[in-house]
């Protein structure tokens, strides 16, 4: 089967941030039969670029070759054990419808990770986590083609090497390989996360005394549209910078040197997470504006796009803000979008 090709595209609607960028060869996969001849596609005219929901990208320029939309679809419970439920979904699949339907099906695991925009299969890419979950909770496998040479791989959890905002397919070499499903393990009777003090409140606020996942879920929902810029509304992609992570000593040192910053858990006993949004606003960046490119008023991490930015002003309003915080606290952020 053929895949639709669609030539010289704009893909200001299809990116969060609504920059401008011209894809002059839009391969629209809308089924698993495509693959193939999309594959073929992206051979004669490479390089590709795997574009899910456009959430997580700034792009600065035209990408070059082969933009592959990916708009496969379906979503099933594979295998039942006891509590245990193996579900998988097509990597196209809307990531919070896909929440929305496995809590329809009476199970738990990813209520917390609800509302996040994006699809299925850039869940994986950057281990998409929120109020104290992250997908590599859940995650059981996922299945990939080469774009090189179109050899199928399954990936379990090991093999994705799950970092914080990480995987093996943000890193070097790992943008060759086109997710077309991923798998999840839920429960029936999950065990729910509710260590945020912010979602316990929310959920004493909704009068909910024991929650269940659809509770945490909509707690969830209800603090996300209270807080989070809807990019319908601004062109964001959510966070644009990760909390650093530093060592536990150092974080200290920081901590004793500028009374009142926030510092978390790390990912283990011996490092600890800086706020990046924090010393963000300490350097003066929050509501900070440079023609249509700026920082939100209300969240320092979220960079926006007025309405005309482009990529390349957003990305030098990063950088700015990169180095007043190195200069300022001697800290490197990192960005949590893919920058094209
Ligand atoms: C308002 C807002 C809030 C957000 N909140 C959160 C949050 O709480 N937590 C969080 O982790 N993220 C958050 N994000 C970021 C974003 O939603 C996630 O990273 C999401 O997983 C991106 O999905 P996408 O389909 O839009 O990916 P895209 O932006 O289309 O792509 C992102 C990267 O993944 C690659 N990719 C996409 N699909 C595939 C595929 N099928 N196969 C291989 N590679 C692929 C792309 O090539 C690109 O490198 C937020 C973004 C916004 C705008």
């Amino acid at each position: 089967m053929a895949p639709t090709v669609r030539r010289a595209v704009s893909l200001k609607t299809l990116n969060s941030f609504g920059v401008e960028a011209r894809a002059e060869r839009l391969v629209e996969l809308g089924a698993a039969a495509d693959v193939p001849a999309a594959l073929e596609l992206v051979r004669e005219h490479p390089p590709a670029l795997v574009l899910g929901g456009g959430s997580n990208l700034l792009l600065t320029r035209d990408p070059p070759g082969t933009v592959l939309r990916v708009m496969l679809g379906g979503r099933r419970l594979l295998a039942e054990t006891g509590d245990d439920v193996l579900v998988e979904a097509a990597a196209g699949e809307n990531w919070h419808a896909f929440v929305g339907w496995t809590l329809a099906q009476g199970l738990g695991g990813l209520e917390n990770l609800s509302l996040i925009p994006g699809s299925v299969g850039a869940s994986p890419v950057q281990n998409v986590g929120a109020y104290g979950v992250e997908v590599r909770d859940c995650f059981d496998s996922l299945d990939a083609v080469s774009l090189r040479d179109g050899a199928a791989r399954r990936f379990d959890a090991s093999d994705c090497a799950f970092g914080y905002r990480d995987s093996v397919f943000k890193r070097p070499g790992g943008s060759q390989w086109l997710i077309t499903a991923v798998r999840f393990r839920l429960s029936r009777a999950p065990r729910l996360k509710l260590d945020y003090g912010e979602l316990r409140e929310e959920l004493r606020a909704l009068g909910v005394a024991s929650p269940g996942a659809r509770d945490v879920a909509d707690a969830v929902c209800a603090i996300r549209r209270r807080k989070l810029p809807d990019p319908a509304s601004i062109g964001n992609a959510g966070s644009f910078f990760k909390n650093p992570v530093v060592d536990r000593a150092r974080a200290d040192r920081l901590r004793a040197a500028n009374p009142g910053m926030p510092v978390y858990p790390g990912t283990c006993a011996t490092d600890a997470k800086l706020s990046a949004a924090w010393m963000i606003e300490r350097c003066g960046w929050k509501g900070y504006r440079d023609g249509d490119a700026g920082v939100h008023e209300r969240h320092a991490l979220v960079l926006v796009n007025h309405g005309n930015a482009s990529g390349a002003q957003i990305l030098a309003l990063a950088e700015r803000i990169r180095e007043s915080v190195r200069q300022r606290f001697g800290v490197e952020l990192e960005r949590e979008p893919v920058v094209v």
